[in-house]
């Protein structure tokens, strides 16, 4: 699984494309499904798009391919406006959740197929298709039918075709949420590694925050039509801007507090405060559970019930007042469910919301 399309193993295969998405606006008979997006991915980067079901991701992917016409704002490739761009002329590669291979079609007639509709002749169309096929690892099926092959295989496939014909931009719509959780990884690692190779611009649209975080340069977040913060994965886990990325991004407890002077104090612990954030007042603070530690002493709190999570192990407790906290340890800290544990803040900062 080495071969690169037409290029050394190590060069990327375009200097790269930058893609602005600029105030962009799309409206559905009266309801903005896009409020304003301004994206601006880097040459040759990958940006994960991550938000919950309705958010706004695929809209925002289709503006870009072409697939739906934007209301308000702009799109530019390269710095070229491409409003009056269509589809076929964006140069754009694009990957479905539904593999959406052809059915009567082999596995090699399937990626050729852009490449005949370049009008590109036999010979070099069957190396470039089967570049592409042993760029995913597939160059040994490449006679075989859609329905011969497994949904990751076909997944793969999807990617060598939408790669053949070399698109400045890849474009991948929830490409893996079909497939179960083994192959899931294996296929974003490997989708992770031919774009780094290739140095393709990348947009991959999830809802799920684990594959965002691990194969992304950069992950925006969308709520409601926009985005909500754009930064690294370290960035958004470690310094969330918004209450709604501090819940939606790795797991937080919702602990009341009470905040005042830019501190927080949470259950008689106080806590810097990231982000905007109310002055004064009752709030919730979001504090992860691996900055919950159990202690010595500290705040009394029953174990309820304890998952063992590979490397490390989550724990529920139910402190006095009946709130049911998550704490994260070590996995050889086995503890009993009923048994009683004293708890401590690291002291890292947190977001805060007002109480409502
Ligand atoms: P999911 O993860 O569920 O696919 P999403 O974040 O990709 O969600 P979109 O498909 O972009 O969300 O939809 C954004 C909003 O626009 C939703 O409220 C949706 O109902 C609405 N919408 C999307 N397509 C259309 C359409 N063709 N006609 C009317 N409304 C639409």
């Amino acid at each position: 699984m080495t071969a690169v399309l037409d290029t050394p193993a190590a060069a990327p295969a375009q200097p790269g494309t930058r893609v602005q998405l600029v105030d962009v606006v799309k409206e559905y008979a009266g309801h903005r499904a896009l409020t304003g997006v301004d994206l601006d991915i880097a040459p040759g980067e990958f940006i994960a798009l991550l938000g919950p079901s309705g958010c706004g991701k695929t809209t925002a992917l289709r503006a870009l391919s072409g697939l739906e016409q934007i209301d308000g704002g702009s799109i530019l490739i390269d710095g070229v406006d491409v409003a009056s761009t269509p589809i076929n002329k964006r140069d754009i590669g694009m990957v479905f959740q539904s593999y959406s291979l052809f059915p009567h079609m082999t596995v090699r007639q399937n990626v050729e197929f852009g490449l005949r509709m370049r009008r590109v002749g036999g010979a070099e169309r069957t190396r470039r298709a089967q570049d592409a096929l042993d760029m995913v690892g597939l160059g040994h099926l490449a006679g075989r039918f859609a329905h011969q092959l497994s949904g990751g295989q076909q997944q793969r496939v999807a990617l060598a075709r939408a790669l053949v014909t070399r698109p400045r931009v890849l474009l991948l719509d929830e490409p893996l949420s079909a497939l179960d959780a083994k192959v899931r990884v294996a296929l974003r690692d490997e989708i992770r590694r031919i774009q780094q190779e290739l140095g393709i611009t990348t947009l991959f649209v999830t809802h799920d925050q684990e594959e965002a975080l691990a194969v992304a340069d950069r992950v925006a977040v969308m709520n409601t039509g926009n985005i909500e913060q754009i930064g690294t994965p370290e960035e958004l886990y470690l310094n969330p801007a918004t209450p709604f990325v501090a819940d939606f991004v790795g797991l937080s407890n919702k602990l009341e507090g009470s905040a005042a002077g830019g501190a927080v104090t949470v259950y008689g612990q106080r806590l810097e405060v990231l982000g905007d954030a109310p002055a004064s007042g009752a709030v919730i603070a979001y504090v992860r559970p691996e900055d919950i530690l159990i202690a010595e002493s500290g705040l009394p709190a029953t174990v309820v019930s304890t998952s063992f999570l590979g490397s490390l192990r989550r724990t529920f407790v139910r402190l006095d007042d009946d709130t049911v906290v998550a704490v994260q340890h070590e996995v050889g800290d086995r503890l009993e469910p009923g048994a009683a544990v004293a708890l401590r803040f690291t002291g890292r900062p947190v977001v805060i919301a007002p109480k409502v």
